[in-house]
């Protein structure tokens, strides 16, 4: 954005220790995701953090954007599972933040300011990670649910019940009737009809884990508290086909059209159902077929315009969409980003929603980690120009 350099940390790739018995691992920057997540599993542990792009991403970065799933829901995001980070800070020294301790209450929280920052505040280079003994059991579950109304009432439902489960997903029947012909389940035969409100039916994607009587005990209670609500009973894909499958998602919905704009928005749970109305009208007020799906639990719902990207006048009217959700979800008491963060595309928006002491007390933090403005220079910037007029 302001020319400078670009620092590629992907030959940082070694495994610095892996103590399973201790529940922990330490890996540089540039270890591959899906890695870290495959050695905690060769070795009976689990590292929850599931983003979309794994095969794709490299640790360091998660952690920089503080990256979230499916199972954030019960687990938590990157940062949860961050004990210690080792960092290159202004004006170019090596310092460790946290260590492999698992409780740290002594300095300031610069391990939690350093997760999430996008590169803005230091140059993560090694990251010491908590990992967790893999449930004996995980079991996915698919319930199709008529319409939105219900949906939401359904996702209160299962939070207000106490029900923990690993992972609880959605999908509209719009983004479901995209990826409909790979699903590894029989959906009900009326399911994938349309509504001009919003996108139709509800699909909830959910995992519970746990010992083999744990999961029996919290599949009776969902059974029960989803009973009123469902289409057809409670369908159980094959392990891990369902995760899989909703992977594909994304690369199903790009295809439709070319191309797609879709924000990660994040609402109070509560009012998911309001939020994703109001998606669909934008949609329909900039004419761009639309679909919604997301983490129910968290109320993230990625906000998807699907566009052809040959057509600079769609585009733009992409572009608008995109920029109208991140207003909604401000409206609506929620966040700009739930888990991709927030780069340049959405610096506009970040900070409108706070004080002046809060935005004053974000610059400063950077001010005093990167006083000279070198790292990602214009991103992550509170206010960086107005937000356009609605
Ligand atoms: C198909 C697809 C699916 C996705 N699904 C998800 C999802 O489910 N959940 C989710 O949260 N995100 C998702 N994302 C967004 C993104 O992939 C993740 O946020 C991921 O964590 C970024 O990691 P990366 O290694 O690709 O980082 P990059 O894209 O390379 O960098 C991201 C930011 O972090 C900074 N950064 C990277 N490495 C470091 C470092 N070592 N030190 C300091 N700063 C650094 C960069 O400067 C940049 O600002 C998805 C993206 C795609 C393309």
């Amino acid at each position: 954005v302001h020319g400078g350099v670009v620092i590629s940390l992907e030959r940082l790739r070694r495994v610095r220790g892996l103590e399973p018995e201790l529940w922990r691992m330490n890996v540089e920057a540039g270890v591959n995701t899906a890695d870290v997540s495959r050695l905690a599993r060769e070795n009976g542990l689990i590292f929850p953090p599931d983003p979309g792009a794994s095969e794709q991403s490299h640790i360091g970065g998660n952690v920089a954007t503080n990256a979230g799933g499916p199972h954030a829901f019960k687990y938590g995001p990157t940062g949860a599972w961050v004990s210690g980070l080792e960092a290159v800070l202004a004006p170019g020294e090596l310092a460790t933040v946290g260590s492999a301790t698992r409780k740290d209450a002594s300095g300031y929280d610069l391990r939690g300011l350093l997760v999430g920052s996008e590169g803005t505040l230091g140059i993560l280079t090694a990251v010491q990670l908590r990992l967790a003994p893999a449930p004996a059991l995980a079991l996915p579950l698919v319930a199709f649910i008529a319409d939105l109304s219900s949906a939401q009432r359904a996702l209160l439902e299962i939070l207000g019940s106490g029900l923990q489960p690993a992972a609880l997903d959605f999908l509209d029947a719009a983004a479901f009737a995209l990826a409909a012909g790979s699903f590894p389940g029989k959906p009900p035969g009326e399911f994938t009809r349309s509504s001009e409100r919003d996108g139709g039916g509800v699909v909830l994607l959910i995992e519970l884990d746990g010992s083999p009587g744990e999961v029996d005990e919290q599949l009776a209670e969902l059974d029960q508290v989803l009973g009123p609500y469902e289409e057809s009973p409670l369908q159980r894909p094959a392990p891990s086909a369902l995760w899989r499958w909703r992977d594909g998602l994304n690369g199903a919905i790009a295809s439709v059209r070319g191309g797609k704009v879709s924000e990660d928005i994040c609402v109070p749970p509560e009012r998911l159902e309001e939020a994703i109305h109001a998606v669909y009208l934008l949609g329909a007020e900039l004419s761009l077929p639309t679909c919604v799906w997301g983490h129910a639990g968290d109320g993230i719902l990625h906000a998807t315009f699907m566009v052809d990207v040959s057509s600079p006048a769609e585009l733009e009217r992409g572009l608008q969409a995109s920029e109208r959700s991140l207003a909604l979800a401000l409206s609506l008491g929620g966040s700009i980003s739930g888990e991709h963060g927030v780069g340049y595309v959405k610096r506009t928006y970040l900070g409108a929603d706070w004080d002046g002491a809060t935005v004053a007390a974000h610059r400063h933090v950077k001010e005093a980690l990167d006083p000279k403005g070198l790292l990602n220079p214009g991103k992550k910037d509170p206010l960086a120009g107005s937000p356009p007029a609605e």
